[in-house]
């Protein structure tokens, strides 16, 4: 060993004196002295090993303190911690898709403080049901004759195949068999529920007949599935809903569309030609209809069902209808993310979802600029550019819609940009932001006005912190 390196390893400082500087005093005053004590010693033992290494490192407090602090905030956090969502991905299935509404917040804070009627009936001052909850409002914005709500929309397409169609055929066109975000293949679902796929068609062209010829005595649905993130162009030809549920009526065979976002807006006014509306569906006369809570709807996770009242009723009584079932705080998010589309221009407005994708360019391009002047007067060094950009809506749903948008770009100098986008990532709260060409990009679609100084200072500590600590 160097005598130099000898002489770093002995100037490092003891625990305890630095708990005497006047900063990590300050951690003391808000932090428990163990997660402290434990973070200096993490901090000094990395210290230690990069002297051994030959690296040069800089020993005094103001330097050590930081990393010291960060490593107190990230043995705190929790494992599930908010973070800044910079990628412009509006419905992100890794980063937790829908974000709930003030209304749904303070609702389930509301009902999760304190007792409730989940299953009481306060007209009969009995036990009631569940369910009643959420199939009120249901009922009354997409005109179905009864509703059911489970944990997620692959338990409710389960739950649908499992009561209506187990032990029979269920006829699919081929080039509906998709699959969706990694676990959810619809071959999978239905072979696990007990029915038998029969698939109809090619994978760009399935006509009625093919239908048709395929029903017989043991057909026991005939099912539709939303492409969602999957689309098919060219020489390609579906049968319409509508000519589906007229076979169905006409043999006395349940129709059953998974509409996969599902949306109880029409996107039509903004340029989104593509998806059918729950309302529209119903009265097409499907039977059946399942969609997500957390994708278009930006409500929490849950598989909603609406369709014909004694074929939900079959759902319920299925043993696995209670292994599905939600709890309360999930019953409060929907109730008080659904009562919002009572008024459709007020959900626009109210649920962040919707709020995201139908914000105009221009509002997200002048939230760009702000950001990038706010990063210039706290870093003078750095050069963040404006530009134009288009993001997806993400979580498999509206594949062909791109949205404009405007990116933050910036080209770290000090530092590369994969470690800059690591730092970030790996902060309190994490920032996740996309790279391109050298640039890391913040994408000003889905960074909240209340976000930004919060990632203005995130930012600026990861452009300055010393390489790897
Ligand atoms: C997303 C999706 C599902 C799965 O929904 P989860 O709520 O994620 O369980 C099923 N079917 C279709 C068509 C989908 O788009």
């Amino acid at each position: 060993m160097k005598s130099t390196q000898k002489s770093a390893l002995a100037a490092i400082p003891a625990v305890d004196e630095l708990l005497k500087q006047g900063e990590a005093a300050g951690l003391l005053a808000s932090h428990p002295r163990s997660s402290v004590i434990d973070a200096i010693r993490e901090t000094l033992a990395e210290v230690r090993s990069r002297l051994r290494q030959g690296e040069s490192v800089d020993l005094r407090s103001e330097a050590l303190i930081p990393e010291i602090r960060r490593r107190v905030l990230q043995a705190e956090a929790y494992s599930l911690q908010p973070l800044i969502n910079a990628t412009g991905i509006v419905l992100h299935t890794n980063l937790g898709r829908a974000t709930l509404s003030d209304r749904a917040i303070r609702n389930m804070a509301a009902v999760g403080s304190g007792y409730t009627n989940l299953e009481y009936d306060l007209e009969a001052g009995m036990r009631g049901k569940r369910h009643v909850h959420l199939k009120r409002l249901l009922v009354r914005l997409t005109g179905a004759e009864d509703a059911l709500v489970v944990n997620n929309n692959a338990a409710a397409v389960f739950l649908c195949l499992n009561t209506i169609a187990r032990c029979r055929e269920v006829i699919v066109s081929r080039g509906e068999l998709v699959e969706i975000g990694g676990s959810f293949r619809v071959p999978d679902v239905m072979a696990a529920s007990g029915a038998q796929l029969r698939e109809v068609g090619t994978t760009n062209k399935t006509h009625l007949r093919d239908y048709e010829g395929a029903i017989g005595d043991t057909t026991g649905m005939l099912l539709k599935v939303h492409q969602s993130n999957y689309r098919m162009i060219g020489f390609t030809e579906e049968v319409p809903i509508a000519d589906l549920v007229a076979l169905g009526r006409k043999k006395g065979i349940p129709v059953m569309f998974d509409l996969g976002s599902g949306c109880l807006v029409d996107f039509r006014p903004y340029g989104v030609l593509t998806e059918p509306t729950v309302q529209e569906m119903v009265t097409a006369g499907v039977d059946l209809i399942t969609f997500s809570g957390d994708k278009l709807l930006g409500g929490p996770q849950g598989g909603l069902i609406v369709g014909r009242k004694d074929l939900i009723s079959r759902l319920q009584k299925n043993p696995m209808a209670r292994a599905f079932r939600i709890d309360k705080l999930t019953i409060a998010a929907f109730e008080a993310t659904l009562a919002a589309y009572a008024e459709p221009e007020q959900a626009g407005k109210e649920i962040p979802v919707l709020a995201m994708l139908f914000q105009p360019a221009e509002k997200i391009h002048r939230r760009a600029l702000r950001i990038a002047s706010a990063l210039r007067r706290s870093l003078p060094g750095i050069r963040p550019r404006v530009l134009r950009d288009a993001s997806q809506a993400g979580g498999g749903s509206l594949p062909e819609t791109s949205w404009p948008t405007s990116v933050v770009a910036i080209g770290p100098e000090a530092l590369s940009v994969n470690e800059f986008e690591e730092r970030l990532r790996k902060g309190v709260p994490p920032v996740i932001a996309r790279i391109r060409n050298d640039r890391l990009l913040l994408d000003a679609r889905t960074i909240a006005d209340r976000e930004i100084p919060v990632l203005i200072e995130r930012v600026a500590a990861a452009l300055q912190t010393s390489p790897s600590s």
